[in-house]
């Protein structure tokens, strides 16, 4: 044996589990396929790592959509305070915005990235450069890696930690599912989560023109066409883009479209959800007032973004050389709902590449959720992402990377290598 454990994949998960099993005194190998570790968690939280949330464990397990309860294990044993206390020790203050998001007080994710680094070299991993291309597995029991080069390496416990499908430029190309299938573990289909949402014909060149328009401190509500319910409501900030919408509520709001096809699925946008309709309706006649020689589609610059007034001129179906003054009642109030109510029909989601985590992934029934380990393989192990659970934005899907893969490092055992002889 090269070694007591290989762990495939250097990002949280992996780094996680190669760390803790170090420290429980195995021999551990960790293999990259990059130059560098954590790729991906560099660019998390737009540069700025939301590393977990200050939550309770049901909060976590509530958070994840897709399997939550199966990290009731692995999150009870390594849990928010145990991830926020874990990077205080290693030197990295963290702070809690909104949402309990907790960040790096430093406020960059390569922080985060190098505090898990040197967590991996303080244990004595070993780190390689290289791409894991097959699992060796003979008689139901792991037995190391063949590399995409040719090289075997042998060990007792094998991790996969290779990540999802999405951001693929990361390194997280969907490697893991491949490993999962060979040793005879059923992927759940993959799916985009956390991911842009592609405008319907109608409204696209809608959302053409108002492409790179960003709004702040704007409500959505997304409504399920086919139940009539309403599936998500959320405030902040979105953006229009050349094919529909994206920007922070929109990706949150894309985990709950559970049964995604097209025209399933409207985001109504309140442009000014701090006004009643009344409000809002006074506003417009003030402006209006103001105004009045003027037409009606040079009347509205105070009110709206630039990019937004053609749009939302065009939507109202009023002349924009109409005279404000000549605006009746019933305009002015239609125009204020159009603002209130701003509607874009979904055709679906952007692809995998775009999304922020990938949904499906290793079938969570086959694998222990006291250990990570393989129902099907022993010593084999699963963390992070290629397992078939995801969470919504607020950090969850980072404490779930490090809550697996410290289970899967402290359920490696050195008792593997010596039972062997
Ligand atoms: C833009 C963006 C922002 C995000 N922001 C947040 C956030 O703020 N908070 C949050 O909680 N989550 C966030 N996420 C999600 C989070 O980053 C992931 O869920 C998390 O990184 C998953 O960790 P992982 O270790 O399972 O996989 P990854 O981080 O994907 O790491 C997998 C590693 O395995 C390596 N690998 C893959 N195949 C092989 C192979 N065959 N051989 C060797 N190595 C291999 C890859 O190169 C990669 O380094 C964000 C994601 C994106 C894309």
């Amino acid at each position: 044996m090269n070694c007591d454990a290989l762990v495939i994949g250097g990002g949280p998960a992996g780094m996680m589990a190669a760390g803790t099993a170090a420290r429980n005194g195995l021999s551990v190998w960790l293999l990259e396929k990059n130059a560098v570790l954590g790729k991906k968690l560099r660019i998390t939280g737009k540069g700025r790592c939301n590393v977990t949330n200050a939550c309770d464990v049901r909060t976590v397990v509530e958070s994840t959509p897709t399997n939550g309860r199966f990290l009731y294990g692995a999150v009870s044993q390594f849990s928010p305070s145990d991830t926020a206390a874990f990077f205080e020790s290693l030197g990295i203050p963290l702070k809690v915005e909104r949402g309990n998001r907790v960040f790096p007080v430093s406020d960059k994710a390569a922080d985060i990235a190098e505090a898990l680094i040197g967590f991996v070299r303080s244990a004595g991993v070993k780190i390689l450069r290289g791409e894991a291309k097959k699992l060796l597995v003979e008689d139901g029991r792991v037995r190391g890696v063949e590399l995409k080069d040719g090289k075997i390496i042998t060990a007792a416990n094998v991790a996969v930690c290779c990540g999802g499908a999405s951001y693929p430029g990361t390194g997280s190309t969907g490697d893991g599912y491949l490993l999962a299938k060979q040793a005879g573990h059923p992927v759940t289909p993959l799916r985009p989560s956390l991911v842009p949402l592609t405008a319907q014909a109608e409204d696209a060149q809608d959302c053409r023109d108002m492409m790179g328009l960003s709004l702040k401190n704007i409500a959505i509500r997304v409504t399920d066409t086919k139940t009539k319910k309403v599936v998500y409501e959320d405030f902040g900030e979105m953006l229009f883009t050349h094919f529909g919408l994206s920007g922070p509520v929109i990706l949150s709001a894309s985990a709950h479209m559970r049964n995604m096809e097209p025209g399933r699925y409207r985001v109504s946008i309140d442009l000014k959800p701090a006004l009643t309709p009344e409000k809002l309706d006074a506003r417009l006649l003030r402006d209006f007032e103001k105004n009045r020689n003027r037409d009606f589609s040079n009347s509205l610059s105070e009110l709206l973004p630039h990019k937004f007034i053609p749009v939302a001129v065009r939507r109202s179906g009023i002349p924009p050389e109409t005279k404000c003054h000549s605006l009746t009642r019933e305009m002015r109030r239609s125009f204020a709902s159009l603002l209130k109510n701003f509607e874009i029909g979904i055709e679906g989601f952007r692809p995998i590449a775009e999304a922020i985590v990938t949904s499906g992934g290793v079938e969570v029934g086959l694998v222990d959720p006291k250990t990570m380990e393989s129902k099907l393989v022993h010593g084999l192990y699963f963390a992070g992402e290629v397992l078939d659970v995801d969470a919504y934005t607020g950090g969850f899907n980072l404490q779930i990377a490090f809550s697996t893969g410290r289970l899967a490092g402290n359920s490696m055992r050195r008792e593997e290598v010596e039972a062997k002889g």
